[in-house]
Formats: structure tokens, C-alpha cells, sequence
């Protein structure tokens, strides 16, 4: 039903520009169930004076093609938060920055911090999307709750568009859609690069200001591929404090670092940084040393972004598909520092 919804405001255009509504950006959330339907649209300028006119075009239009539907239309104007310029990066929309999501090896928590980065990012008023390239592991579907999710292939003009997942407001592309977990290990690394480029230059992601692409972990060949030809702006690395003692976060930094690569770290996550048990939410256990990651941050001279602890709720809402920066308000709050400096790092990259 969001879908449907989406598609349809997709062929409202805005009178001014010309440009369809998914696409100006004007559509900040859609939710359906049970017979009733919101849609809320919201306006960068205050007074928008097309804003009246394109939401009884929406009622209508949404009342019209979804008779057994209550729709309720939400208009707000303003609060949007300062966004990166465009870049046209697919002929679906526009793309504005692209932030890579790595770790020097598996089991570190990159795609659980991808997932919450998403939804702090989302929180903060920006058009998300996420990019599941892990192919040795794609979990962003479980982590949002839409396994099984078939993608859609919709034909636009002589194009094929892929139908991202929706979730949370959250667009949502993974590798994890077309292949089974088991065959990964047989993909050769021009296939997976080739399958990757398809799914971001094909989805239909409207107009988004971050799509996160959540890496395989290591810093092989097959990741100078993908990082080489998905056009990335910016690196975030994930480690937990024993990883930095090893060599394993090093090499991810040199890995970006690379003369052939060059793209700019935005910084080092910290996961698992101490660990507080449920029933003494005071108490903090630095299982595995304290203040390694800020450290070698600022030895290599790379912004430390924050630090997340083991907490129950974020390993159970991960596997209740809603990750728990959405659902936890003190998770929501670390992973809202994270994401500020993020931004704060990728827009004043000079990019
Ligand atoms: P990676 O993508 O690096 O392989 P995952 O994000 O899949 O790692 O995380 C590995 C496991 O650790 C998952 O079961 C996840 O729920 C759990 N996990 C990750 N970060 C945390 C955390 N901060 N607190 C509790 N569990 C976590």
C-alpha cells in the first residue's frame, strides 16, 4: 500500500518545477495499515504558496484511486535541516552524498551502526537511504524487518527501475534481495561490483540527501572495487576497542587513504565500547580497555565520531527489524551525536 501511495504521489507534479513530489523531496513520510493512510509533506520555505494547491491535489488524487482508504494529509512547513547540494548521481534522482559504512573485519557491529545512522539520520529530518553491499552477510533486510522482500522492476521510459523496500521511512536496497546467503561465497568480484552499480544507479530512490552503503568487511580487492565505482564522498569506520589494538583498523584507514582511492574518512565509530547491564544502568564495564579508538583517532588524525556501548536493546531490536535508535530514546541520543558530527564532517569536506 506505501508503495502504491509513493508511485502515485510520484506522478503529482509540482506546478512551479515541473518535478514530481517523490523527487522534489516534498514527501517526508508515508505509513498505511489497516484501512486508513498519512501521508505528511513537508515545505522548505514557510508559506510555500504551491503548498495548499499540491495537498488537495494529493487528497484528491490519494481519494479518488483509494476509495475504501482514509487518507489524512499532513502539511509542515520549514525545519528541514540545511541539505547537501545535489549531486546527480542516478537518472532515478538525485543523490547527495554517499556514505560508505566499513570495518576492518566481520562481527563488529558496522551493519547495526549503518542501521541506526540511518534512522538518527532520518530523526534529524534528512531523506535516507541504505545500501546493503555486504555480500558476504547482507542483514540490513532483517535488521528492517522486510526479509523476504521482493524488489519490483517497474518500467520508466525505456528504463527498468528497481522498487526499493521501505522501511521506517527508510529506502532500502540489499544485495541480500537477489542472492541467498549461501551462493555469496561463489560471487566473483566483478559480478557483485556490476550488481551493486545496477542497484544504485537503477533504484528508485527519489531524492535522498545520504544513502549509507554498508560495506563487506575487510579491505580486499573486491572492496577497492565497490568503493572505486560506487562514487563514494565519505568513510565512516566501525571498530570496537580490542579491533584497534589489532591491525585490522589501520588497515581500513589506509584503505581509504589509498593515492588510488582518496576518499575522505568522516571518522571512527567506537561499538561495543563498555558494556551496561540492564539491571545497573549506571555501571559501565570497559570489558575490552578504554579510549583506544579515540586515541588512534587522533594519532592518524581522524575525527573520533562517538562511542556506542553493548546494550541489550540494540542486539534484540536488530533482530526485531527496528533498529533501536528509532525505539530506545538512549540509543536514539548516541547514535544523534554520531550522526550531527557525521554531517558535520561530510558537508564540510570541501565536496
Ligand atoms: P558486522 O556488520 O560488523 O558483521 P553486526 O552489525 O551484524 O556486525 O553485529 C554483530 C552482532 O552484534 C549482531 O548480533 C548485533 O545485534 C550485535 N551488536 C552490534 N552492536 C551491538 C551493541 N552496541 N550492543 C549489543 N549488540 C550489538
Amino acid at each position: 500500500m506505501e508503495n502504491r501511495i509513493q508511485s502515485l504521489l510520484s506522478e503529482i507534479l509540482h506546478p512551479e518545477t515541473g518535478k514530481d513530489l517523490v523527487q522534489s523531496g516534498f514527501v517526508e513520510h508515508v505509513a498505511a495499515a489497516a484501512g486508513k493512510a498519512t501521508v505528511v509533506l513537508r515545505f522548505a520555505k514557510a508559506r510555500d504558496p504551491f503548498a495548499i494547491k499540491i495537498k488537495n491535489t494529493v487528497e484528491e488524487t490519494l481519494r479518488r484511486e483509494l476509495p475504501s482508504t482514509e487518507v489524512l494529509v499532513v502539511v509542515k512547513e520549514g525545519g528541514a535541516p540545511p541539505r547537501p547540494e545535489p549531486k546527480t548521481l542516478t537518472s532515478t534522482g538525485s543523490i547527495a552524498r554517499v556514505i560508505a559504512v566499513a570495518s576492518g573485519k566481520g562481527g563488529v557491529g558496522k551493519s547495526t551502526v549503518t542501521a541506526n545512522l540511518a534512522v538518527a539520520l532520518r530523526d534529524m529530518g534528512y531523506r535516507v537511504g541504505v545500501l546493503d553491499a555486504d555480500i558476504y552477510g547482507p542483514s540490513q533486510p532483517r535488521m528492517f524487518g522486510v526479509e523476504g522482500y521482493v524488489p519490483d522492476a517497474v518500467r520508466e521510459g525505456d528504463q527498468d527501475r528497481i522498487v526499493p523496500a521501505r522501511s521506517m521511512e527508510i529506502l532500502l536496497m540489499s544485495i541480500g534481495f537477489f542472492i541467498r546467503p549461501t551462493d555469496a561465497l561463489l560471487w566473483r568480484g566483478a559480478m557483485a561490483v556490476n550488481a551493486l552499480k545496477q542497484m544504485i544507479h537503477q533504484t528508485q530512490w527519489g531524492a535522498l540527501d545520504f544513502l549509507l552503503v554498508d560495506l563487506p568487511p575487510g579491505t580486499g580487492d573486491i572492496h577497492l572495487s565497490i568503493i572505486g565505482e560506487l562514487k563514494i564522498d565519505a568513510a565512516v569506520i566501525v571498530s570496537t576497542p580490542q579491533q584497534v589494538a589489532v591491525a585490522d583498523v589501520v588497515r581500513g584507514v589506509e584503505m581509504f587513504r589509498n593515492e588510488n582511492v582518496a576518499i575522505p574518512i568522516a571518522g571512527i565509530v567506537e561499538n561495543m565500547a563498555w558494556f551496561t547491564p540492564e539491571e545497573l544502568p549506571e555501571a559501565r564495564y570497559y570489558l575490552f580497555g578504554r579510549g583506544g579508538a579515540r586515541r588512534y583517532a587522533e594519532e592518524c588524525g581522524v575525527a573520533f565520531l562517538g562511542e556506542i556501548p553493548i546494550v541489550q536493546s540494540i542486539m534484540e531490536s536488530a533482530d526485531d527489524g527496528r533498529p533501536a535508535a528509532g525505539i530506545d530514546p538512549r540509543v536514539g541520543e548516541w547514535y544523534r551525536a554520531i550522526a550531527e558530527k557525521t554531517v558535520e564532517k561530510v558537508m564540510t569536506n570541501g565536496q
